[in-house]
């Protein structure tokens, strides 16, 4: 039976895919991938030869009919995304929704995502957590802020490093200068670092750093 499976890939070091994942990328019919180039690279190094179309947010309204279509008359297709999980801050969703509703098997592989070591990285309470994603750069951004400050449980979120000093200064203004966070850069990369503190203190860090690469926030929840 033909199906969609989601197979995570590699954030940063080539190495991080399991034996699993090579096998099915090398078994399916068909990849699909948001940016061809970059996982290109990705299947090259591990000798896939299977062939890869593309498929991001800005087609993916559009595409997931004849996608699910395509799998309905018997070709099995993979999912994965430039970095990490398919579906986190990533085009996946509506794929699997569509699937769904037309009975067609989905199948998701465990494996690499930026959120999971960055809440461990952090020392912060990690027994439960929720994942916030990017905040809303503008609209929302306040009410949304205001809704975190009061959550209890320990909070992710993916930031780029041209809006992260103005996250943390608004985080600590919503949350209060002195709640303990972190701030994951590079994960599995060669300057792979996380610096922990309260969140005045890592905004004044990035103010003095001008903080680069791919990076994480993670912030203590309201104590209770
Ligand atoms: N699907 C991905 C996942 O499972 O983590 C997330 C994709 S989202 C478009 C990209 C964001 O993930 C980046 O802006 C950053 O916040 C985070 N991210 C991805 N790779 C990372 C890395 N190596 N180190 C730190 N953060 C990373």
């Amino acid at each position: 039976m033909s199906k969609l499976i989601l197979v995570p890939t590699p954030i940063g070091n080539l190495r991080d895919i399991t034996y699993r994942a090579v096998e099915i990328l090398k078994g399916v019919d068909l990849i699909l991938a948001e940016d061809t180039r970059q996982t290109g690279k990705l299947l090259s190094f591990y000798n896939i030869r299977t062939p890869i179309q593309s498929h991001h947010m800005f087609n993916e309204h559009r595409s997931v009919e004849a996608i699910s279509s395509r799998i309905l008359s018997g070709t099995t297709v993979a999912l994965v995304s430039d970095a990490g999980t398919p579906g986190i801050s990533d085009p996946g969703f509506l794929l699997v929704r569509k699937c769904i509703e037309k009975g067609i098997g989905v199948e998701s592989l465990p494996g690499p995502t930026a959120l999971i070591p960055a809440l461990l990285n952090s020392g912060l309470p990690s027994d439960r957590f929720c994942f916030e994603g990017f905040l809303p750069p503008r609209k929302g951004r306040n009410k949304k802020l205001e809704v975190l400050a009061r959550e209890p449980r320990t909070m992710v979120f993916y930031e780029s490093p041209f809006r992260l000093i103005k996250t943390l200064d608004d985080l600590a203004l919503f949350c209060g200068p002195d709640r303990e966070a972190s701030v994951s850069r590079e994960l599995t990369k060669i300057h792979e670092e996380t610096i922990r503190g309260s969140l005045s203190f890592l905004a004044e860090h990035f103010r003095e750093k001008t903080p680069k690469g791919e990076i994480v926030i993670v912030v203590a929840g309201r104590k209770l």
